[in-house]
């Protein structure tokens, strides 16, 4: 693990859970206590019973999804991703829960989707970046199971 110039996440106490579970490889969605609806982002209010007592707890999801959008990175503002670029972000829908979309990058393939052929509807799970000891971040791979 080399280091990197990337921002690091900055977990607060909202965020916590979801950061360290990530530092485990495990992807956590944060889970309404009214309705048992994920959200992403989560908001005060829960948007899909709209209690403003959602009470959210992370609960480890799948990390298989769908692609249903994506773009691709030539030039980056955040310092740290010149030896990335480009590199593609997918706009992913996760199986848990129709609507529950989660942007990351797409970490084999280095900006060229039509090398892929990335579609819409192609098939991703979730994979991780160790960016720092304790720091990882969640991105997708192509998955062809
Ligand atoms: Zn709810």
């Amino acid at each position: 693990m080399s280091a990197t110039q990337r921002p690091l996440p900055v977990p607060d106490e909202q965020s916590a859970p979801f950061w360290d579970a990530a530092a485990k490889h495990v992807l956590t969605m944060a889970r309404c206590s009214q309705c048992g609806a994920f959200s992403l982002p989560i908001d005060i209010v829960c948007d899909h019973c709209h209690t403003n007592e959602p009470n959210y707890s992370f609960e480890p999801v799948s990390g298989r999804g769908t692609v249903r959008s994506w773009t691709v990175i030539r030039q980056s503002f955040l310092p740290g991703f010149e030896d990335v670029l480009p590199f593609v972000l997918v706009d992913v829908e996760l199986d848990e829960q129709a609507d529950l979309r989660m942007v990351a990058r797409l970490l084999d393939d280095t900006g060229a989707p039509s090398r892929v052929g990335l579609r819409i509807g192609m098939r991703v799970a979730v994979a991780f970046e160790d960016l720092a000891p304790g720091k990882s971040v969640p991105a997708f791979v192509l998955d062809e199971s």
